[in-house]
């Protein structure tokens, strides 16, 4: 057995009882078998280990009925430390399901058990802990009002924060649980229920959470799971006429198309798209450890985060040691199967997506791009990518302009703030960005003209549930995390009282 050989012998009990099932959607609390079902393959071996369910119109009415009944009935009826509770009591058993949860993730989407764990189950568990609290505090207003065709008496005005309603949710693969309850918890905090439907790749740790959501005290049909395709069970997500809201994290391709239907039908809606987040080492940077930030910008997670520093612009005086540093890095991982342990990296989602990411680098090379790093792939059934560097990047490079979410960093030397800024916002897409300097003057002005929803300083990619997360440009609308997110899942009413 070769090092990237997935050694399922290493799987705990819990998660081997997955392997060989077809397994069923979520609705009403009920496993539910379907008539037509898919593969789900493991991206480091390109087998078959299990089967998933393909949701038709059918399943996806209940579901929404049965978010409905729940949204109306037992749901509302609990007072918000009631919900607050609950969504403690599912952050408990979800870090007890740690292993279990964690391998199974791993074995859907050949992410490194370390990143499942600490990402899906760990992560989520603190913000299921952050978005419970807000439950107790939805608030809303209190005033006298002066409404002067109304001549005597006394009027007071009052706002309520009141739930939208049945949440549609949509999520991708490349953090299937963490993004998942980015969506599930601001909802439930903000008294919705909600249908959501996972990526076809990676449907099994979100029904295992949904089963452990009843175990918590959440009632039956407030979170629902239905599997399959987005052009079929996603699309009828988003045209249900009882789904208020769709909360969408994915592609800039399908948002846009999400956003334009969602409209047509007066629906909220929430998109966290894409990106091409700029990574910037300023002259005063340090070149060891800011080399290293820049390498696990884009290699961490294989590349596949929306977030990923996938450009890098460093300044002159620093860049070719950097550069040097950074290939290194890359030439130093070693690939292997992600249920090793200690792994430091393993295959990307399929092989179909690393033809996609291949396909950039030797367009990347074409365009007059410089190879420094990686390119070539190991010869094994997996996924699996080597991390790739090139150098001399320009902005109209296809690979420079396209997210690519894979392992190839795009990187370029440049002599001025003032060009550096500009590089960096030639972009359509504006979610994160990062520059490594001390300098606090110029620390507050690029915080500034940066265009992105989120900018680090001396840090890439950290994301905290307090903070809103949201994209700029055609990396979003909207925002997952922190009290923006709760707010999001609510609508304003209005109450007069008058008093002759
Ligand atoms: P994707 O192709 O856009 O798919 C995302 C989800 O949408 C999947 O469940 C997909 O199902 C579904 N879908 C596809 N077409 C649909 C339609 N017409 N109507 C409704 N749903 C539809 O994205 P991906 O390739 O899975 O994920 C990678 C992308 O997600 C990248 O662009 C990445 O940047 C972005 N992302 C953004 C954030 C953020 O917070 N901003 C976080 C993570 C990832 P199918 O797979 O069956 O098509
Ligand atoms: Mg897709």
């Amino acid at each position: 057995m070769s090092h990237l050989d997935n050694d399922l012998s290493l799987l705990g009990d819990a998660a081997r009882g997955y392997l060989g099932r077809t397994h069923g959607l979520h609705i009403g609390g009920e496993d539910v078998a379907t008539r037509h079902s898919y593969a789900l393959i493991d991206p480091a071996s390109g087998q078959e280990f299990a089967r998933a369910s393909e949701a038709g119109e059918d399943e996806v009415d209940r579901s929404v009925a049965a978010a409905r009944n729940a949204l109306e009935g037992e749901w509302k009826a609990l007072r918000p430390h009631e919900r607050e509770r609950r969504l403690l009591k599912l952050a408990d058993l979800l870090e007890a399901h740690e292993r279990e949860i964690s391998e199974v993730e791993t074995l859907c989407s050949g992410r490194l058990l370390a990143n499942t764990a600490g990402v899906d189950v760990q992560y989520s568990a603190h913000a299921l802990r952050y978005m419970a609290g807000w439950a107790t505090k939805l608030e809303g207003q209190t005033m006298r009002l002066s409404v002067p065709y109304v001549p005597e008496g006394d009027l007071r005005g009052f706002t309520f924060r009141e739930p939208v309603g049945v949440v549609g949710a949509i999520v991708p693969w490349n953090v299937a649980l963490g993004i998942a309850v980015w969506k599930i918890a601001p909802a439930l905090s903000a008294g919705c229920t909600i249908v959501l439907k996972p990526a076809p790749q990676t449907p099994l740790s979100v029904l295992r959470f949904a089963r452990l959501a009843l175990e918590a005290g959440i009632p039956e049909g407030v979170i629902n799971i239905v599997t399959g395709s987005g052009s079929a069970v996603g699309e009828m997500l988003v045209n249900h006429r009882d789904i208020a809201m769709i909360s969408f994290t994915g592609s800039t391709s399908v948002g846009r198309a999400i956003a334009v239907q969602a409209a047509g039908q007066f629906k909220k809606y929430s998109l966290e798209l894409g990106g091409k987040s700029p990574v910037i080492l300023m002259e005063d940077a340090d070149i060891d450890a800011s080399a290293h930030a820049a390498a696990w910008a884009i290699f961490g997670n294989h590349g596949q985060n929306c977030c990923a520093g996938s450009r890098l612009y460093v300044h002159r005086s620093i860049h070719d040691a950097v550069i040097e540093r950074v290939a290194q890095i890359a030439n130093e991982i070693e690939l292997s199967a992600p249920l090793r342990p200690g792994a430091a990296m393993g295959p990307v989602i399929s092989r179909a997506h690393r033809e996609r990411v291949s396909d950039y680098i030797e367009a990347g090379v074409a365009q007059g791009a410089k190879l420094v790093a990686g390119g070539r792939n190991p010869e094994h059934d997996g996924a699996y990518m080597r991390p790739t560097v090139l150098a001399g990047a320009e902005s109209e490079m296809t690979p420079v302009q396209d997210e690519i979410f894979g392992p190839v960093l795009m990187a370029a030397a440049f002599d001025t703030e003032d060009e550096v800024l500009s590089l960096a916002n030639d972009s359509r897409f504006g979610l994160g960005a990062s520059v490594f300097t001390n300098d606090a003057e110029r620390i507050h002005r690029m915080v500034e003209r940066l265009e992105a929803g989120s900018v680090w300083i001396n840090i890439h990619n950290a994301l905290d549930v307090a903070l809103p997360f949201g994209g700029w440009k055609e990396s979003g609308v909207g925002n997952d995390l922190g009290e923006a997110s709760v707010l999001a899942h609510t609508r304003l009413k209005a109450s007069v009282h008058y008093h002759r």
